[in-house]
């Protein structure tokens, strides 16, 4: 094993294709690279370079990363790149995750789990950092007061708005408002 391979199983970073399969002696499973189960210990991995001979040598492909499905992958890299997408064009709606899994066509608990690979964070997570970027946008260049601002963006109050804005930006809305004023006077 390379330590690029290593590399690649470790941190379960690839999304595509790695371009090979890693084997754990000990629970026989042989799995993609990109796999989100545990990583096995470093000395119990074999790579194989196609999936047929590590099923010759008896290891059963993960049913969580199914390398023995070669639409799998792509498909779901593919979904959590829609989900994103439609929640970027959809920054200040509410967040439904049900409305989002109808949309897409598909569980939501498979979409909030593909997300999550592909992103490293929820969907609400990603919904409200997208949002509260486009507040920092309204405070930084309109005059327009907190409570509107939060009421374009769907949160649910004023104090919703202040409370997930204080969670990304480590301030509240009006501090981080002064703040721009600030930079522009000065
Ligand atoms: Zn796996």
């Amino acid at each position: 094993m390379t330590e690029e391979q290593w590399k690649t199983i470790a941190e379960s970073t690839d999304i595509g294709e790695a371009g090979f399969f890693c084997a754990c002696r000990t629970t026989g499973i042989v799995c993609r690279p990109s796999c989100p189960s545990k990583t096995p210990r470093r000395e119990n991995i074999i790579i194989f370079e196609k999936l047929s001979d590590a099923v010759a040598e008896g290891f059963r492909p993960c049913m969580r990363c199914r390398p023995d499905d070669p639409d799998w992958h792509g498909a779901a890299a593919e979904l959590a790149e829609r989900a994103k997408d439609y929640m970027d064009a959809h920054c200040s709606d509410k967040f439904s995750l049900r409305c989002l899994s109808e949309t897409l066509f598909v569980d939501p608990d498979h979409l909030e789990r593909t997300f999550k690979r592909a992103y490293g964070c929820t969907l609400l997570d990603y919904h409200n950092r997208s949002r509260c970027g486009a507040a920092a946008r309204y405070l930084c260049s309109e005059n327009c007061g907190i409570a509107e601002i939060s009421w374009k963006l769907g949160f649910s109050s004023p104090s919703h708005f202040t409370r997930v804005f204080r969670k990304y930006y480590g301030c509240t809305p009006s501090a981080y408002r002064s703040g721009c004023e600030k930079s522009i006077a000065g």
